[in-house]
């Protein structure tokens, strides 16, 4: 296709807070690649903390660096294909597609054996400079990505929520909800906001929202919550056990990525019940870790990305089944990157999820 320009607007990362808007050669599609223009791109909570410098990304507080730079960022990303390699039967010039945000190697253990979201190379689009994100006009979806089509009609604020939402309904998927279940969601961000939707398809008995702002709280009652409580107003674990005649409840999934949210979580939950982690954090969490064993004999989940989700969440988020109405409440151009992560990072302005749009 000669109408790809030879060189794109992007962001790129270098290091913790050098981040530049650059132009960078446009990538073209070989073998059986696919070359999308970028719609649009949410900027998650984990590209900000990335950008602030979190250990977990760049590496320190004993953790490997993770991010390889410089990388153009973004994994909640949609597009039209533009190009596509020789060798690719599937998608055509025109398809509208997302990908799933892990590239899996389909060659280590986890990967030949299904699990290919925990594969050991763990590419993810924007994080690693061999599978760069979305945050550019361009963007390359390489050999052994995973792709989906998204119908055209759908407005680009619900199809930027595709991404986050599958990984909304994975973590929901791993607490493995039943209909007597009083389930607390502790954080109305976009994950949690998402994670509503996916909770009432399991038609829990209570479904109790907790976050410490009140209009992402007043956005979880209309998605379904059946109550919201904010910890600044409330005492939650208090309130919780009151509901639940002192046992607590029988599922908390934390969704906020603050360690008091934790903590609380371990406190409000029942003994035998289940905590699912969902967060990605800042800074370490410390707590009485034989509330687990001794005191609770928890069942303890971790969740990650967003396995065997897409095209379901698709679906629900085209039939209006996971709502998301208002989520995307910002949208920036390239040239306002900056702003964009301000915003995204401080929950300013009333926002939910930002998102960038190249073509604005
Ligand atoms: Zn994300
Ligand atoms: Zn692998």
């Amino acid at each position: 296709m000669s109408n790809i320009p030879e060189k794109m607007k992007a962001l790129v990362a270098y290091a913790p807070g050098d981040y530049r808007l650059e132009m960078v050669p446009t990538p073209r599609a070989t073998g059986d690649e696919v070359i999308i223009k970028v719609e649009g791109c949410g900027v998650c909570a984990g590209d900000v903390k990335a950008y602030h410098g979190a250990a977990r990304f760049w590496g320190g507080e004993g953790n490997p660096p993770y991010i390889k730079a410089p990388v153009i960022p973004g994994h909640e990303f949609v597009g039209i294909v533009v190009e596509v390699g020789p060798d690719q039967k599937e998608f055509q010039v025109g398809d509208r597609v997302v990908s799933d945000q892990i590239v899996p190697c389909w060659e280590c253990k986890f990967c030949k054996t299904g699990r290919y979201w925990m594969c050991q190379k763990h590419d993810v689009y924007g994080f690693q400079n061999n599978v760069n994100g979305g945050m550019a006009e361009y963007m390359r979806l390489p050999h052994g990505s995973l792709k989906y089509k998204v119908p055209k009609d759908l407005p680009v604020e619900k199809a930027l929520l595709i991404e986050p939402y599958a990984c909304s309904k994975h973590c929901v998927d791993r607490a493995n909800i039943g209909n007597e279940d009083f389930v607390v969601l502790s954080g109305a961000g976009t994950l949690g906001l998402g994670m509503v939707g996916a909770i009432r398809k399991r038609n829990p008995a209570t479904l109790v929202v907790l976050d410490m702002n009140n209009l992402r709280l007043q956005k979880a009652k209309e998605f379904g919550a059946d109550i919201v409580l904010n910890p600044r107003e409330v005492n939650v674990v208090e309130k919780i056990m009151e509901m639940t005649d002192g046992y607590g409840c029988d599922i908390y999934i934390e969704a906020t990525g603050h360690p008091s949210s934790v903590k609380q979580g371990l406190e409000m939950i029942r003994k035998m019940g289940t905590f699912v982690e969902f967060s990605v954090f800042g800074e370490l969490t410390t707590v009485d870790w034989s509330i687990i064993s001794d005191t609770k004999e928890l069942n303890l989940f971790g969740a990650h990305l967003s396995p065997y989700c897409y095209e379901s969440v698709i679906k629900w988020i085209a039939d209006g089944s996971l709502p998301t109405d208002g989520v995307v409440t910002h949208k920036f151009s390239l040239d306002d990157w900056k702003k964009a992560f301000e915003i995204a990072g401080s929950g300013a302005d009333n926002s939910i999820k930002v998102a960038i749009i190249p073509g604005m």
